[in-house]
């Protein structure tokens, strides 16, 4: 039986997901049996033209990315977004904060007229994505879930409740109750509260719920004397490029 072929993209990002996937272990090998990898230019030197699945990590940033996207769209049957700077646009859009000029000139000096650069996105709001894996970087037994689902053909639906949920399951003593701020309340869970269990915060990585508690949320800060403005700026970290959107994003998941 021939078996789907799968390419690798990436766009502006760290790499730190694709990496997420080389280091997967025996795992991936599970994973190899399934599927031919036929560009991943993390690991490989092959290239080709002729793919089923593209899995695209990174953000857009520039105008020759969203022609790249594009036709990386028109030849992929099944498009997975992979990682926060694709489905969100994670720590890229924190660009949009800024002046592009300024931005520009800041990182190239002289030479910026020569790098055209646009407002970072995230790949849904350039093309349409079928589905999503959401992190910063990815949770490997999340991303192995997507691609069952993308290859049996079924939807996947990334979570939208709280981290809190899953950071509860796990008996975590909650970072409030020791004055630190952690975006846990508003961010979508499937990762098994990765950061909090290891003894971090929740950065938000994943993005915000579609209803985020807001009210229980001010209670908490409230009720532990911390101003919502150290929230909000933990909030830019990721969740900016896809802040005025939100809706869009959502519509597109429903489908
Ligand atoms: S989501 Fe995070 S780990 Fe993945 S490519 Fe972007 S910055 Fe790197
Ligand atoms: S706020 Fe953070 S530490 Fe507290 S329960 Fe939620 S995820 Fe866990
Ligand atoms: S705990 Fe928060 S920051 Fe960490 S992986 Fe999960 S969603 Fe991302």
């Amino acid at each position: 039986m021939t078996k789907p072929r799968v390419a690798f993209f990436d766009f502006a990002c760290c790499e730190g997901c694709q990496l997420q996937v080389a280091n997967m272990g025996e795992t991936l090998l599970d994973v190899l049996q399934a599927i031919d990898v036929v560009e991943f230019r993390e690991v490989m030197s092959e290239k080709s033209d002729d793919y089923d699945v593209a899995i695209v990590e990174g953000s857009i940033t520039t105008p020759h990315a969203v022609e790249r996207i594009k036709e990386i769209r028109r030849k992929a049957s099944v498009l997975i977004a992979y990682g926060s700077c694709a489905t969100i646009g994670g720590v890229n859009g924190m660009k949009n904060n800024f002046n592009l000029d300024d931005i520009r000139g800041s990182v190239y000096g002289e030479q910026a007229r020569y790098f055209e650069t646009i407002p970072t996105r995230a790949i849904h709001q350039v093309v349409l994505v079928d589905y999503f894996v959401n992190g910063c970087p990815v949770y490997i037994p999340e991303f192995v879930k997507v691609l069952k689902s993308a290859l049996s053909g079924i939807p996947y639906r990334v979570p939208d409740h709280a981290v809190c949920v899953e950071c509860k399951l796990n008996e975590n003593e909650c970072m409030y109750d020791k004055g630190i701020t952690c975006l846990g309340p508003v961010t979508k869970a499937g990762c098994n509260s990765w950061c909090v269990n290891n003894g971090n915060i929740c950065y938000g990585c994943r993005g915000m719920v579609t209803n985020p508690a807001v009210d229980g949320q001010k209670d908490i800060l409230e009720k532990h004397k911390i101003p919502l403005a150290w929230v909000e700026n933990k909030m830019n970290m990721y969740n900016k490029a896809c802040e005025p959107d939100r809706e869009a994003r959502l519509n597109v998941e429903k489908r």
